[in-house]
C-alpha cells in the first residue's frame, strides 16, 4: 500500500451528538461548535447491541446533515455500514464516511462498501475492529485502498473486554501504535468517547492520544446530553467541548527529532542500555533453563513444580517491595518469563 497522510491540519477535530436526533438539535450543536471543530458528525444509522434501542433517523438524517453544511460551512461525517448506505452518502454529499467497530470486524460487510467505493474521492476513516486483533485493521485499510480511495484515516476507538475495567473499551495504546509501525503513513485519529463510556475520562484520554502523535479527535458532543437517545453517559456539553480542545497540550515531535541530543533522547538512550541488559540477563537464564530440563528428563522429573513455582512469585513479589517497584508489574513479568521456561522444557523433553 502506498497510503499518504492527508490531514493537514493538526489536531483535526471531528464532534457532534451520538446520533442525529433532529434537524434542529443538529443545527443547534453545528452551530455552537463551529469555530473550533473541522468536521460534524452526527450517526444516522446506529448500530445498536440491543434491537429495542434507538436506531437512527437513516435517509431524512443525512438532509439534515446537509443542511448543517449549508449553514456553518462544516464538513459532515456519518457511518456506514453497508453499500446502501454509502451510495445515500454519496448522494447527499456527505464529506467524510467512517466505518463503525461493528463493521470491520467483517471483511464481507468491508469488501461491500470498498465496492460501492470504487474510485470514489471520498475521506474514509476506518474504526479499529471491536476486539483487538490488528490485522482484521489493517485489512479492511487495505480492501478500501485496493478499490482505489486514496484519503484512508483510522480512528482508535479502544477495545471491548470482559475484564473489569475503569473504560468501555480498554485502549491498548499499544495496538494504534503497532498499527502505525505497520503503516506509517497513515493519518490516525482518537475517539475518547467510545474508550471513556464517560465524559469524565475524555480529558485524558485526548492528552495522551496528542502524545502519542496522533491527529485528531472525534468526539461525541451533544446539546443536551441527559437526554441523549444513545451513549447518553460520554457526550459533552459544547461548552466542555471547548475547554477540552483549549486545555490540550500539543508537543513538537519534529523538535524530538531534530535534536539528537536533548534530554530525551539521553534518557531514550539509558533505557535502551538497560533493555539490553535484561535481554542478555534473559538468555543466560534461558540456558539454565535448558539445563534444569535436561536434569530433569534424567532424573524422570515432573517440568511443572508446584511449590518451586509459589517461591518463585513470593520471593519476587517480596523483592519488588522492598524495591518499591509495583509489584503486580513484577509479578505479571515472572508469569510470563516462567510460561515461556515451561515451553522450553517440555520442546527439550519431547525430543
Ligand atoms: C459511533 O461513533 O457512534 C459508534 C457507534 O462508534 P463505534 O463503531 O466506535 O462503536
Ligand atoms: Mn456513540
Amino acid at each position: 500500500m502506498n497510503l499518504n497522510k492527508f490531514i493537514e491540519k493538526k489536531p483535526l477535530i471531528i464532534a457532534g451528538p451520538c446520533s442525529a436526533e433532529s434537524k434542529n438539535q443538529l443545527l443547534n450543536i453545528s452551530n455552537q461548535i463551529k469555530d473550533y471543530v473541522d468536521i460534524f458528525r452526527a450517526g444516522v444509522w446506529k448500530p445498536r447491541t440491543n434491537p429495542n434501542n434507538f436506531e437512527g433517523y437513516g435517509e431524512k438524517a443525512l438532509n439534515w446533515l446537509s443542511s448543517v453544511k449549508k449553514q456553518t460551512g462544516l464538513k459532515t461525517a456519518t457511518e456506514v455500514a453497508t453499500a446502501k448506505h454509502v451510495e445515500k452518502c454519496l448522494y447527499y454529499d456527505i464529506d467524510v464516511l467512517w466505518i463503525g467497530a461493528r463493521t470491520t470486524v467483517n471483511p464481507f460487510y468491508i469488501e461491500e462498501i470498498a465496492e460501492a467505493l470504487r474510485g470514489v474521492d471520498i475521506e474514509i476513516y476506518i474504526k479499529n475492529p471491536i476486539h483487538p486483533e490488528l490485522s482484521l485493521w489493517i485489512g479492511a485499510v487495505e480492501r478500501i485502498y485496493n478499490k482505489g480511495v486514496k484519503k484512508i484515516a483510522a480512528i482508535h476507538r479502544g477495545f471491548y473486554t470482559y475484564e473489569l475495567s475503569a473504560y468501555r473499551n480498554e485502549p491498548k495504546w499499544e495496538i494504534p501504535i503497532e498499527l502505525k509501525r505497520e503503516l506509517p503513513e497513515i493519518n490516525i485519529l482518537c475517539d475518547p468517547s467510545h474508550i471513556a463510556g464517560s465524559k469524565e475520562l475524555i480529558p485524558e484520554l485526548s492528552q495522551t492520544a496528542m502524545d502519542l502523535n496522533m491527529d485528531g479527535l472525534m468526539i461525541e458532543t451533544h446539546n443536551n446530553p441527559y437526554e441523549a437517545l444513545s451513549d447518553a453517559n460520554q457526550q459533552v456539553k459544547p461548552k466542555n467541548l471547548k475547554k477540552i480542545i483549549s486545555d490540550l497540550i500539543l508537543r513538537d515531535q519534529s523538535e524530538i527529532d531534530k535534536n539528537p541530543n536533548n534530554e530525551l533522547n539521553l534518557l531514550r538512550n539509558k533505557i535502551d542500555q538497560i533493555d539490553k541488559k535484561i535481554i542478555t540477563n534473559l538468555s543466560k537464564r534461558n540456558d539454565i533453563v535448558e539445563e534444569i530440563a535436561n536434569l530433569k528428563m534424567n532424573n524422570n522429573l515432573a517440568i511443572f513444580q508446584i511449590k518451586r513455582w509459589y517461591e518463585i512469585l513470593s520471593d519476587r513479589e517480596c523483592k519488588a517491595e522492598s524495591m518499591e517497584i509495583d509489584s503486580n508489574m513484577i509479578l505479571d513479568i515472572f508469569k510470563l518469563i516462567h510460561k515461556y521456561s515451561i515451553l522450553t522444557q517440555s520442546k527439550i523433553m519431547k525430543k
